[in-house]
């Protein structure tokens, strides 16, 4: 607890936009967000008061950031799963538990837990040998999709095989390297969706909206929410499996579903669960303005295992952009912001604090509206602004 407030103390394990997020959203609950980040120039340690540095993948650093802590939680999946044991056997309070943070940390692990318990998995195996794979191949049919089973983000460790000769290389040099791999169907995706949940320690559940995600380049650059066109049945199905999911796997905190839209063999609309993240995700960013209580704020409360707050939606249409770093072309980002708020003035920037390189997330733009032809135009032209600087 913080003397000064009465009020506990949240540590958040990662220093990027998620914990800087997550802070903004403390502060309105009486907190400042503990941080243990790697660099004085993380997005989180640019802002909260109370920042440690250290290596998340440091034993004695993680042992040291967690002293005077109430909870700890964390701002990405790269925690060694054996560190968040050692530190829970010696009395340290972190969420999500070791147990539950596995299925977003090993791809296999969570393919091998879904089909446990009967969610909508694409045809999978585990590779442990270049044969299988092409086994595989031949049997569901090429391209597939090889994974590595962990340290994959935004698409990397993530590789679309498409001939037998190529899955034979790879396989080989990615196995040699020690890589740990599993293979999927290349599932025929219509598009991809994702659903978030909160869970608090007392097992109380919130969902949030399906959102459609859109994908550039293996990275996820727009949100529109809810999704639009999405069967309501569907819907349902897609929240309740997010909420089964959170609770057989005891989540405590976020937790985001990604999902591929496909149909079925009538032809109806399903879904098939692509993979699992436990913390504040890039498709809830829509939340800070969109509904009720952010993700974020829902983040902090489900770890201290406050009440859920409400997960109404504030408008019919919100749509978040990702900013991507521009080719600098003399116009600073300052003097980009100035054109977009005079263009755009509904729309609410949020930037992350990151140097600006090309291609890098440096933040985002959420717009609400009715309509969501305008909605997401007036997103993509507040986006241009800032990456492109002009409309
Ligand atoms: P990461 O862990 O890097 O986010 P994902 O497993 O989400 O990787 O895969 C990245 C992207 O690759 C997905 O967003 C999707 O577009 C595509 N993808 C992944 N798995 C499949 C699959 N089985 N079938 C079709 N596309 C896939």
């Amino acid at each position: 607890m913080d003397s000064r407030t009465g009020l506990p103390v949240v540590g958040m394990v990662g220093g990027g936009q998620l914990a800087r997020m997550t802070h903004q959203a403390a502060i309105a609950l009486g907190q400042s967000l503990r941080v243990l980040a790697s660099s004085p120039d993380d997005g989180a340690a640019l802002v909260a008061a109370d920042v440690q540095y250290g290596d998340h993948t440091d034993l004695a650093a993680l042992r040291t950031f967690a002293k005077g802590c109430d909870v700890v939680t964390f701002d990405h999946e790269h925690v060694p799963n054996e560190h968040i044991r050692t530190l829970a056997a010696e009395g340290v309070t972190l969420y999500p538990p070791a147990d539950a943070l596995l299925h977003a940390q090993d791809k296999q692990v969570m393919r091998e837990r879904l089909t446990e318990l009967g969610a909508p998995n694409p045809v999978w195996r585990p590779v442990g040998d270049t044969a299988e794979l092409v086994e595989f191949g031949e049997q569901v049919g090429w391209p597939v999709v090889l994974k590595a089973a962990k340290g994959g983000y935004d698409g990397r460790g993530v590789w679309m095989v498409d001939d037998a000769t190529q899955a034979a290389e790879l396989a080989a040099t990615l196995l040699a390297g020690g890589t740990r791999l599993i293979v999927e169907e290349r599932v025929p995706l219509r598009r991809e969706l994702a659903v978030q949940v909160a869970r608090s320690p007392f097992g109380q559940v919130a969902a949030y909206p399906v959102v459609e995600t859109v994908q550039r380049d293996g990275i996820n650059v727009e949100v529109l929410a809810p999704a639009p066109g999405l069967d309501e049945e569907l819907a349902v199905s897609a929240q309740q499996l997010a909420i089964d999911l959170a609770t057989a796997l005891g989540v405590v905190g976020l937790l985001a579903v990604e999902l591929f839209e496909v149909r079925d063999d009538a032809g109806r609309p399903a879904i098939v669960v692509n993979e699992l993240a436990m913390r504040p995700h890039n498709s809830g960013h829509w939340t800070i303005e969109g509904v009720r209580t952010s993700q974020f704020e829902q983040h902090v409360r489900a770890v201290l295992d406050y009440p859920m707050g409400d997960t109404a939606l504030t408008a019919p249409v919100v749509v978040s952009a990702n900013v991507l770093g521009g080719e600098p072309d003399g116009m600073s980002i300052d003097e980009r912001l100035h054109h977009l708020f005079a263009a755009e003035p509904g729309a609410k920037v949020h930037l992350y604090g990151k140097q600006v390189r090309p291609g890098r997330k440096i933040g985002h733009v959420t717009v609400l509206g009715d309509d969501l032809e305008d909605v997401r135009a007036r997103a993509a032209r507040a986006v241009r602004w800032l990456q492109v600087g002009h409309e």
